[in-house]
């Protein structure tokens, strides 16, 4: 039976800590009780909201009026194949990092600092050093309340942290295809990505990683912001992070009408400075898409 609960609030299920209730969230834990849920959403006339480890995710202060979604059990868990990996939508890039680190498969080192779940990545195409998630994806299987079917990387559409799903399609489980490397080779590679995080990036605070895409050109969003002097520009709980300019910490209390206000003025000081209009990466939950700059 999937377990449905009422009110609880979404900071409590995402990386930054902000959110209001969700008007109800179901955990599913084998792919019947998925369908279950699905088909709960659709009889409710509720959308769906699935959430991974909420590491890409801002969930508006007053709730969000959807069932919120969380694969756990069967569907977060990870088994060696001779070819990769076949890991549940819900599990860790952490576990499926250190399962294939056991296991002797590479490939899936450049995760080791994205905090996410394997459906997580597969909806954002997550990525970072250069690979991401089409690098390594042989498939998907994605449920909807009418059914489920395997999709290859192509029919998902991968792009740019962003992929062709809708919020009713639910990543259930995801095939890795990985190459065999010695262990303590992927030790060290990930010993060394961490190491690089850590310099430049916030790893230690409550973010949602990225706040916008990296525009085209040869500056990043980050150092742009930095150079509109935003770096530890503060609204009401929220910070422009002091080490990275495209993250945004929870500092204190910090709610989601703070961290939507230091957005408006990054894009509005971007838009002034750069003449570059900048893209959100962040996934809202529950609120309005930002003002358009004028
Ligand atoms: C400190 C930090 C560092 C980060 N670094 C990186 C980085 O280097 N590169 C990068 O790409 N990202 C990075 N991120 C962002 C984030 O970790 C990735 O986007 C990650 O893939 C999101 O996974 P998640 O499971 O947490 O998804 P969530 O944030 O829970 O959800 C993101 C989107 O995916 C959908 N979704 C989640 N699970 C499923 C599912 N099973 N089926 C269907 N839809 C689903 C949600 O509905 C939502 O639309 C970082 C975040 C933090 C906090």
């Amino acid at each position: 039976m999937t377990t449905i609960e009422h009110g609880v609030r979404i900071a409590k299920l995402t990386t930054i800590g902000v959110g209001g209730a969700a008007r109800v969230l179901a955990r599913a834990s084998t792919l019947a009780e998925l369908r279950e849920a699905l088909r709960f959403a659709r009889d409710e006339g509720l959308p769906v909201l699935p959430v991974g480890l909420g590491s890409n995710l801002l969930a508006a202060d007053d709730g969000v009026d959807a069932v919120v979604l969380r694969l756990e059990g069967e569907l977060a868990g990870v088994d060696v194949v001779e070819t990769g990996l076949v890991a549940g939508g819900g599990s860790t890039n952490a576990v499926c990092l250190h399962r294939a680190r056991d296991a002797g498969l590479g490939g899936f080192e450049f995760a080791c600092a994205i905090p996410g779940t394997a459906g997580g990545g597969v909806v954002m195409n997550a990525g970072a050093y250069g690979r991401d998630w089409s690098d390594v994806l042989a498939r998907a299987l994605v449920v909807t309340a009418d059914g489920e079917e395997w999709m290859a990387p192509d029919e998902l559409g991968l792009a740019y942290r962003g992929s062709a799903l809708g919020q009713d399609q639910v990543v259930a489980r995801v095939e890795y295809r990985l190459e065999k490397r010695p262990s303590a080779e992927i030790k060290a590679t990930v010993a060394e990505l961490i190491a690089q995080r850590k310099a430049t990036q916030p790893t230690n605070k409550r973010t949602f990683g990225s706040v916008f895409k990296n525009p085209e050109g040869e500056i990043g969003t980050g150092r742009m912001l930095e150079l509109c002097g935003l770096k530890g520009h503060r609204i009401g709980g929220a910070t422009i992070s002091p080490m990275h300019a495209n993250f945004i910490e929870n500092a204190d209390g910090a709610t989601s009408a703070d961290c939507i206000a230091l957005m408006v003025e990054a894009r509005r000081r971007a838009r002034e400075q750069f003449g570059v209009e900048l893209e959100r990466e962040v996934v809202f939950a529950g609120l309005p898409e930002l003002p358009a700059l004028t």
